[in-house]
Order: structure tokens, then C-alpha cells, then sequence
């Protein structure tokens, strides 16, 4: 068999994995906005059996054949061939590693898990979650031991959402950034400076919330042709195809900060997914780099784009014009302020740009734990808020704004919190890379010429999927591997500068 034909045969298997992925996405998606609450036992079994089809067909011999041919093929295949050959084999090594069975119980057990946990977030009550959440541990566990040699199952987790992350290289990072963010928002804290958040706290209609985040989001370059903005109780964003991309959003009356940041954020993700290159549809190389890498398109918006002056100046006029009234008289100066006013706080997704990695941090720490057996479900809450006292002072009220207030656990999701924080230090040496070429913000942000960064992003990382693993891509982008310095270096001159420290 020539390698065409075995590259052929092997992409049109990956188009029925991909079909039937795309389906559960579809369905994951109508579960989180449209689906009655009575349809969560015949949701989870749906998924239960898609799930395991997906892993059948990807585990089948026949697979496993073409990518021991093409892989002898070597160099008679192109760059892209070659990569796609490597992330394939990625995806097959891992899923043969894991039995058909176990895939299907934790398909079952996530989709029993959520609505459980939507309960006890919503009545503060653990005791609801915490059956679901030692099933998914258990089952977590024993994935990871089968996907792991080494003696650090959570590796193999962290691997899965990020290639090539792993304890060793995260927890100097996490230990640099409490290090350097702990004495600078004591700084922040003692400063005389308070920024005032009432000329971002005023009264507009949902729909009209809704109007203007949709504006910002085509400014930005998201196609609303190929898109979609539902409401949904936590915001997310689900690509079915770079034809369909889901994003949703919610509000609150008195404040545009949800609604708003949140479309932004969301159309970040958007906009990568909707950039991935379609040729590869359907294959790895059609899909995102890693979740740091997509964490980095949406906070590259909503923080270093949409909570700068330059943004204010570009949009404030816009938001005024469009819906006279709470807005009027505000200057772009105050918004500036009101949207980059650091607090600590109990909610991550509420979280300032210094505290956000704090709250991530606490996460890892506790993930870590759970993994290694250190830590049992039960005296997670307290550990939760032992540790939340030690990182910003404050000590969760109840389970609900504590150990309870994200859906991740709930996915069985364990490694998947450390990729935020990936995605803040991508987004800022991103950012300082795209500068540097593009020119300065006041020079096509402030004119409200948002898709001239689109572009860049376009070129430096969307189109390219998954052919180069994320540190590589990142080195290809910026001219620099990973590095928190770009971060560190905006947060000291950003809020320094806020707070006259
Ligand atoms: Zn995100």
C-alpha cells in the first residue's frame, strides 16, 4: 500500500471518529443550555455510548496498521503528513492504554456528575457532590495509572490538556508567580489608590448587554454566519466544526462586566476555533494546539485587549451612541479604572487579573493531592479553604462560593486548571510579540481596528492546529519558549502604574 492510499484510508477514519465527536459536542452543548432537566439519565447514556464508540473505532487494529506503515514511510511524507502521523499516534497511544469500559463509565459518571453538582452549588450542600466527585476521582485514578509509568499519575493528566506539561515544569512556575504576585498585591492593597467600579455598575437591558458584546465580537472578527451566543448558566464555548462555533454568556443587570467580559472571552475561543485550518477538518491538525494555547486566545481579549484605555477609547463612543442613557458622560479614563479594580476575592471567574493565578494555584495544589492520595474527598472542602485563607485572606462563607464553585471537578476535569494559567502567560507574551510587529494599541486599537491583531493571530497560531506541539508553537509565534516574564513584567507596569506604586 503506497503511503497516499494509506493516508487516504486513515483520514477518512479519522472523519468517522471526528463526526461522531462532533455529535457529543453537540449534545454536551444542548445539555448545558436547552435540554429539560428530566432528559439527564438519556443524555448520560447517549454519551455513554458515543464515547465508547469514538475510543472503539480510534483503538482499532486496523489504525493502529496504517500508522505503523506510514510511519515507516518517513520522509517520502510532507511536514504536515509527518505531524499528522505523530498527533494521531498521541491520541491512539493514550486511548489504547485505556479500556473500553473505563472510557464509557466516566462518559456516564461526568454527565450524572454535573447536574449533581448544579444542586449542591445551587443548595451549598458538598454532601450532594461529593458520591459523584469520589466516583470520578476513582475512576480519574485508575485512568492515569493505566496512561502512566511513572510514579506521578497526575502527570498523565496534566498531559492530556497540555502536551508536555507535567509537575515538574509547573510547580516552579506556580511557586515563581505566588512568589512575585503575593508582595505586589500586598502593594496594591496598601496603596492609597482605590479604583471606583460604579461607572461599570450601571443598569442596561439584557438584550442590550447582549447587542453590544455581539459588537465587540465582530469587531474582533468572529462570523455570527458560522456562530452562535445562547445563554447558559456558565459560559463556554463549543466548536462543532470552524462552520459552527457555540459560544454563550450570561449577565447581570446592574453590571456589564459579566456579560461583556464574557462574550469577549468566549469569542476568543471563538475565533480560534472558527481559524483552525478546515483542510484538516476532521484530523488533529484541524483541531487547537492545547487548552493553554486556547486560554490564551480568550484572555488575550478580554484582559491585555478589552481592559486596556486604548479599547475604552475605541468602544466607549460606541456603547454611548448605541444605547444612550446609563453610560452618558462616562470618559474612557473611569472604565479604564472601574474594569482593572483589584480585590481579592472568592470567585476565580470574578477574579482580577493579579489574584486570578492565586485562585489556579490552589487548585493545582489540591489537585495534586487528590491524585497522590494525600488528600480525600471528604476533607477537601476545608482543605479548599484553609488554603484560600493562606493565598488571598479570605475564607469561603459556604461550599458554594468555595470548593463547590466550578464545573471542572465536576467533568472530571483534574489537570485541567493549570492550563488558565498557561493561558495568561501565553496571552501576554503573545501580546508583546504581536505589538512589536503590529505596532503600538493607540495606533489601531484605539481606532476600534481590532481585526488587525485578528490577522496575527491567524498567521502566528490558529491556521497552524496542532502541528507543532504548544511550547513549539509559542516558540514559533513569539521568537521565545514559555516564559512568565512577559506576564509578570505587564502585571508590575500595569497595575503599578493603576495603583501608584
Ligand atoms: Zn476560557
Amino acid at each position: 500500500m503506497s503511503p497516499e492510499v494509506r493516508l487516504r484510508a486513515l483520514r477518512s477514519k479519522l472523519a468517522e471518529i471526528h463526526h461522531l465527536a462532533a455529535a457529543a459536542a453537540l449534545m454536551a452543548w444542548d445539555q448545558e443550555t436547552y435540554m429539560p432537566t428530566a432528559g439527564i439519565a438519556g443524555r448520560a447514556a447517549v454519551l455513554k455510548t458515543l464515547s465508547g464508540l469514538c475510543h472503539d473505532l480510534l483503538v482499532a487494529p486496523e489504525v493502529g496498521d496504517l500508522l505503523a506503515g506510514l510511519a515507516a514511510a518517513g520522509d517520502q511524507l510532507d511536514a504536515a503528513d509527518q505531524a499528522l502521523v505523530r498527533e494521531v499516534r498521541r491520541d491512539r497511544d493514550r486511548a489504547v492504554r485505556v479500556p473500553g469500559d473505563l472510557v464509557r463509565a466516566l462518559a456516564e459518571a461526568r454527565a450524572l456528575a454535573q447536574p449533581a453538582w448544579q444542586r449542591a452549588r445551587r443548595e451549598r450542600c458538598y454532601a450532594i457532590f461529593a458520591p459523584h466527585l469520589r466516583t470520578l476521582l476513582a475512576l480519574r485514578t485508575e485512568e492515569a495509572g493505566a496512561l502512566s509509568d511513572s510514579s506521578r499519575p497526575y502527570d498523565a493528566l496534566l498531559d492530556e490538556f497540555e502536551p508536555g506539561a507535567s509537575q515538574a515544569s509547573l510547580d516552579p512556575l506556580f511557586e515563581r508567580l505566588v512568589d512575585e504576585l503575593t508582595p505586589l498585591l500586598r502593594a496594591v492593597g496598601a496603596s492609597p489608590v482605590h479604583l471606583d467600579t460604579a461607572p461599570i455598575r450601571r443598569c442596561l437591558p439584557p438584550e442590550a448587554q447582549r447587542e453590544f458584546g455581539l459588537v465587540v465580537a465582530a469587531a474582533m472578527g468572529f462570523d455570527l454566519e458560522a456562530g452562535r451566543l445562547d445563554p447558559a448558566a456558565h459560559p463556554f464555548c463549543t466548536g462543532i466544526h470552524s462552520g459552527d462555533v457555540r459560544l454563550t454568556w450570561r449577565h447581570q443587570e446592574d453590571d456589564l462586566r459579566p456579560a461583556l467580559f464574557g462574550i469577549i472571552h468566549e469569542a476568543g475561543h471563538g475565533l480560534y476555533e472558527q481559524g483552525l485550518p478546515r483542510d484538516h477538518a476532521g484530523t488533529p491538525l484541524g483541531e487547537a494546539c492545547s487548552l493553554g494555547v486556547h486560554e490564551s486566545q480568550s484572555r488575550l481579549w478580554e484582559n491585555l485587549v478589552a481592559r486596556s484605555l486604548p479599547f475604552w477609547t475605541a468602544f466607549l463612543p460606541r456603547l454611548t451612541r448605541a444605547y444612550p442613557g446609563p453610560f452618558d458622560g462616562s470618559a474612557a479614563g473611569e472604565i479604564f479604572r472601574a474594569v482593572n479594580e483589584v480585590r481579592p476575592s472568592l470567585i476565580r471567574v470574578e477574579a482580577d487579573e493579579l489574584t486570578y493565578n492565586l485562585h489556579v494555584a490552589l487548585r493545582y495544589g489540591l489537585e495534586k493531592e487528590l491524585l497522590s492520595g494525600g488528600l480525600g474527598i471528604d476533607d477537601l472542602p476545608a482543605a479548599w479553604n484553609d488554603r484560600m485563607e493562606e493565598l488571598l485572606g479570605l475564607r469561603p462563607p459556604h461550599d458554594g462560593d468555595g470548593v463547590l464553585q466550578d464545573i471542572h471537578w465536576s467533568m472530571g476535569a483534574f489537570g485541567y486548571f493549570p492550563t488558565y494559567t498557561l493561558g495568561n502567560l501565553y496571552a501576554a507574551q503573545l501580546y508583546d510579540a504581536a505589538l512589536a510587529e503590529i505596532g503600538p494599541a493607540e495606533e489601531w486599537l484605539a481606532k476600534g481596528e481590532l481585526t488587525v491583531l485578528t490577522t496575527w493571530l491567524r498567521d502566528r497560531i490558529h491556521r497552524h492546529g496542532r502541528r507543532y506541539p504548544p511550547a513549539e508553537l509559542i516558540r514559533l509565534a513569539t521568537g521565545n519558549a514559555p516564559s512568565p516574564e512577559p506576564f509578570l513584567r505587564y502585571a508590575r507596569a500595569k497595575f503599578g502604574a493603576l495603583y501608584a506604586l
